[in-house]
């Protein structure tokens, strides 16, 4: 007989033969636009700290002090003892910035969306769902056991073909979608899918995991940087990307929120966020709102490469974010592209199946990346590309 885990190594060695195999690499510094990674020092486009918000010194002073006054775990869950003051003033915050009536914040931008779409519908019910939704939305809708209608990426009039061929079929209807993609940093059709969601009865629930701090004039993400509004809108994001902490929210109508807090597993089954964590991105909320040279630089920094990479005339893909991805043949290529843009300093990631259709180089700019360090990344991609592409 074999042994019930002799399964394990025959599918790590079908990863390793599809070049699909991933492992971790140690960072050996504080978050910033350049980190030393396994002893090497780089210019680091793999952060999701887009503001540069994680080392920023008002953050660490306020988990500090959360640290001081309130101690490190919360204790238990929201419902029983884990509930504090920092909670409120981060949902209010999260809610005035949001311009919603309130806001919720889970353990992580992962379980809010688990939490919020298996609360929201179920068997009875129908989702549809982009195509390059992220893990989070995917997976949740699954869990909910509701029906499932993929659309084509970024493609309302698809979406509105399956709504008129299965809206009556189902009981309620969940729109997902992420707000900016994730893995390929266009923007999704916000206006069209309010739209669709009004007409056809829907709930329209964006993931603003790459667009709260980033999008809009303030940072408060998709629907600002659109200018409209609609009570058909559930807005969830994450604290861990442009605001440098850990946690998730959901933004919605007094109504959804009370809901969540009755019905949501994701949240009432789980500890409530540690006073560090809490404090961190209600700082973090603040400083974006006391300091707007943040957003700036980071809109002139993603310019500024853009700028860079245009006489290159490469395969990027289309893009509104600080999310630019170079287009790849193969799992092959972008690990080689990326290991050689390594070895000139430059950390750019190596995205490929199953996380993504096709493999791609992916660049995330930084509010605090130099020009210096921009420029690099032309000077050594002009040299990369005319010997590889
Ligand atoms: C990162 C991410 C999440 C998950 O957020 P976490 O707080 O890291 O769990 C959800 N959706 C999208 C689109 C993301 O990029």
């Amino acid at each position: 007989m074999t042994h019930p885990f002799s399964w394990l190594d025959h599918s790590l060695d079908t990863l390793h033969r599809a070049n699909w195999y991933r492992s971790v690499k140690t960072v050996e510094s504080a978050p910033g636009p350049e980190i030393i990674l396994q002893g090497q020092t780089l210019i680091n486009f793999a952060s999701n700290d887009y503001l540069g918000l994680a080392n920023h010194p008002r953050l660490k002073q306020a988990a500090i002090q959360a640290i001081e006054a309130w101690g490190t775990g919360s204790t238990g869950s929201r419902l029983l003892s884990g509930h504090r003051a920092l909670h409120a003033q981060l949902e209010t915050a999260i809610a005035d910035w949001k311009q919603t009536e309130a806001a919720l914040v889970f353990s992580s931008g992962y379980l809010a969306n688990l939490g919020t779409i298996t609360a929201l519908v179920g068997p009875k019910d129908g989702i549809f769902s982009d195509e390059y939704n992220h893990s989070s939305l995917k997976n949740g809708a699954k869990l909910s056991g509701a029906r499932i209608f993929t659309y084509r990426h970024g493609d309302d009039e698809h979406l509105e073909q399956l709504l008129k061929e299965y809206r009556s079929e189902v009981r309620r209807c969940l729109i997902l979608t992420d707000s900016v993609f994730s893995m390929d940093g266009d923007l999704c059709p916000l206006p069209q899918l309010i739209t669709l969601a009004e007409t056809w009865n829907g709930m329209l629930l964006i993931d603003e995991a790459h667009a709260t701090g980033v999008l809009g004039e303030t940072g408060a993400g998709c629907r600002e940087h659109f200018k409209i509004h609609s009570d058909h809108l559930i807005q969830m994001g994450t604290l861990s990307k442009a605001l440098g902490s850990l946690g998730g929210y959901v933004a919605g109508s007094q109504t959804l929120i009370q809901y969540l807090i009755n019905r949501s597993a994701t949240w009432v089954y789980t500890t409530a966020l540690s006073p560090a964590d809490t404090a961190a991105a209600l700082e973090a909320i603040a400083v974006i709102q006391s300091e707007p040279q943040h957003l700036y630089n980071l809109w002139a920094n993603i310019a500024d490469l853009r700028e860079q990479l245009a006489p290159l005339h490469l395969p990027l893909l289309p893009s509104e974010s600080p999310i630019i991805c170079l287009g790849m043949k193969t799992p092959e290529q972008v690990l080689s592209f990326s290991q050689k843009l390594q070895e000139q300093g430059i950390f750019a990631p190596a995205i490929r199946p199953p996380t993504v259709p096709t493999s791609r180089l992916r660049f995330s700019v930084m509010a605090n990346h130099t020009q210096t360090q921009l420029a690099k990344v032309g000077q050594v991609l002009s040299q990369l590309t005319l010997e590889a592409l």
